[in-house]
């Protein structure tokens, strides 16, 4: 609709129901109204959520609401209500007529979609909807039943309805969200909570105490003072309260299987349909989690935790952990672990925490490195390096095992984490093309461009790793990671679909490169545990530990499945001595992946057309010649593969184990 037009549709319906022009227009779109009367009755419908293969994993729906009197709701919660919502709401006829104006001249002059704060009794006419759509002609609807619930009921009745029916993110009504947040009734907030429980209403998913506790607070902070500017509470209390922390009540969410995803797609359909078509709706969500991937994830997690905090001798039931698994071809996630226990916390720390990658960002240089021309047999030395910063400290990184390997090839140096390789690496290409490997597959953090991102100083998300690892196991094209495949609504009408987004980031030949060096990790470095514990099936991967030991990381993939494990602690603190990705992350990934692809094909990464292989020799990247004491088959781009022949080595001393042969 053109905005004159808009114009002019707002003008007849604010003069048409104020002063009669218009009332055939008002008086068919008032045929089409729900009764006000279905505020006191309202039958709840089921909300059912299943996983990728139809199985039923969770439901949603209204509790039994638990209904207030006005009297039982503190005169101060109403008061700050009233206050943060509608401040003319006693003055009012249901609508705020020059607030409607206001809005109206700002919508014209910013040419942007309706907006404009709606009263009170809007909000409570919004209840008789089942989606939060936001249109013109539902404006007008909610307004004119707004003016109708007003001539119905009293202003007292009023609130008393919206008290007991309002949205506070965990459930509907004050006395609902009193027990959920605070563990006590209505009658029994004091006056902080009565603040915070004020502010959440505006945007119930990022003022939870629960989900965004600092958030929250902060709103909380707000809402006091403007108690204290209304004279609501006095400037003393206002001094008082500001500071009082607020104790929250435990227990309040749900131990279920695969809780912190579910958790995701509630808030996920919250923000996009409203809470009421969730919670009221009787909608099918159809999720891209697979269940049982689900319950070994959680069963590896289960045991893996104990196991580590004995052997680290931490104090039980303290260390945190997250696990992402993700089908790489579509980028649907199988399985999330967020957390130890929802119940305890919410803090989805597989979406919501930043934590520093470590060695596990270690092949975003080396992609760039191979991008640049160099191969797997390059050789870059693993010696001691100082490099004088812009801020004009000298930084002189080290290995983690304090020895340097002197030189290697890129395929040893990614697959024991040589750390003076991949510094000399980034220092060749420049800070600035790892970021951008790094964002072309898919980090989308914030990534400093200087030497030490090379050794995952910046810090991402455990989903921002996987979607980049997934686009090496695709071979080189990128998804975008989803939860949900399509929501019906209870008529079987489709609400929505996802739709694939893929987009071929890298060529397959650069993807398999770093791909086959990253299968080396598994088969003779850093990550050859899993092997030795019986995985044996074609799969890359990356370990990562940062320092001190406080994150320990394993990140990989299958051609069909990528999983990310991370371990550590909310406050970053040390895990233990040498608790390194391998010895911590790495087992319990292990113990994943061996369930969750024992009944599956064997699959190899697929060779593209324009890779070549020849016979190298370790100890100088040359092609193999009789003088060669150690020769392995490498994999080249067509083109970049070596020409020289090894002349022979008399100085270097053999250190490589054989590698891992699999089946
Ligand atoms: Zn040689």
């Amino acid at each position: 609709m053109s905005n004159i037009k808009r114009a002019i549709f707002i003008v007849i319906g604010i003069y048409g129901f104020c002063g009669g022009f218009g009332w055939m227009l008002v008086r068919t779109i008032n045929r089409t109204l729900p009764s006000v009367r279905m505020l006191e009755d309202y039958t709840p419908r089921v909300t059912r959520v299943y996983d990728r293969k139809g199985e039923l994993i969770h439901e949603f729906y209204e509790e039994r609401r638990i209904v207030v009197p006005l009297e039982r709701i503190p005169k101060l919660l109403i008061d700050a209500t009233i206050m943060v919502e509608d401040k003319s709401f006693y003055r009012h006829c249901g609508v705020d007529l020059s607030g409607i104006m206001r809005a109206t001249l700002a919508n014209i002059l910013n040419l942007r979609a309706i907006q404009g704060a709606s009263t009170i009794t809007q909000q409570l006419a919004r209840n008789l909807f089942l989606t939060s759509h936001k249109s013109f002609l539902r404006k007008i609807k909610e307004a004119l039943l707004a003016t109708h619930i007003e001539r119905v009921y009293s202003k007292d009745e009023i609130l008393e309805l919206y008290f007991n029916q309002i949205y506070y993110g965990n459930g509907y009504g004050v006395e609902t969200a009193s027990e959920r947040y605070f563990g006590k009734h209505v009658e029994e907030l004091t006056i902080p909570e009565c603040a915070m429980l004020a502010g959440i209403p505006k945007s119930p998913v990022r003022y939870s105490p629960f989900s965004h506790p600092e958030v929250a607070n902060k709103r909380k902070i707000f809402i006091l003072n403007l108690m204290a500017e209304n004279g609501i509470i006095s400037v003393d209390e206002l001094q008082e309260f500001k500071n009082t922390e607020l104790i929250l009540a435990k227990g309040s969410g749900f131990q279920e299987l695969g809780a912190y995803f579910i958790e995701e797609v509630r808030k996920w359909v919250t923000s996009r349909f409203g809470p009421d078509l969730l919670y009221r709706g009787g909608i099918s969500i159809y999720t891209t989690l697979d269940i049982e991937l689900q319950q070994m994830a959680e069963s590896s997690i289960e045991k893996g935790l104990p196991e580590l905090e004995s052997k680290y001798k931490i104090e039980e039931d303290t260390l945190q952990s997250a696990l992402l698994a993700m089908n790489p071809k579509n980028g649907a996630i199988l399985a999330e672990i967020g957390g130890r226990d929802f119940r305890e916390s919410q803090f989805n720390r597989a979406v919501q925490a930043r934590r520093q990658p470590g060695s596990a960002f270690k092949p975003f240089t080396w992609l760039a490195a191979f991008a640049a021309g160099s191969t797997a047999a390059s050789i870059v030395n693993d010696d001691s390096i100082s490099v004088e910063l812009v801020t004009g400290d000298i930084y002189s990184p080290i290995n983690y095992d304090h020895e340097f390997f002197g030189p290697v090839t890129l395929r040893e140096g990614l697959a024991k984490s040589r750390n003076l390789v991949a510094v000399r690496l980034i220092m060749d290409v420049g800070p600035a093309s790892v970021v951008g490997y790094a964002r072309r597959m898919g980090i989308t953090s914030s990534l400093d461009p200087v030497i030490a991102l090379s050794l995952g100083s910046s810090s991402t998300t455990i989903l921002d790793m996987v979607s980049a690892y997934a686009t090496l196991a695709s071979g080189g094209v990128r998804t975008t990671p989803y939860m949900i495949d399509k929501i019906i609504d209870k008529n079987g009408t489709l609400l929505y679909r996802h739709s694939d987004f893929r987009e071929r980031v890298l060529s397959p030949e650069l993807t398999y490169l770093v791909t086959s060096v990253m299968e080396s990790v598994l088969n003779a470095g850093t990550g050859i545990r899993a092997r030795m514990t019986g995985f044996t099936r074609s799969a890359a991967g990356k370990t990562g530990t940062t320092d001190d030991c406080a994150d320990a990381w394993f990140i990989g993939f299958t051609p069909s499945l990528v999983c990310a494990v991370w371990i550590g602690f909310d406050r970053v603190q040390r895990i233990g001595r040498n608790a390194t990705g391998a010895q911590v992350a790495l087992p319990i990934w292990t113990d994943f992946m061996l369930q969750a692809t024992e009944d599956e094909p064997f699959e190899k990464f697929k060779v593209p057309p324009g890779i070549v292989y020849r016979e190298i020799c370790k100890n100088c990247g040359k092609l193999a010649s009789f003088l060669s004491k150690q020769v392995r088959e490498e994999v080249f781009i067509r083109g970049t593969e070596p020409i020289d022949e090894c002349t022979g080595h008399y100085l270097r001393t053999l250190r490589d184990k054989e590698e891992f042969r699999f089946p």
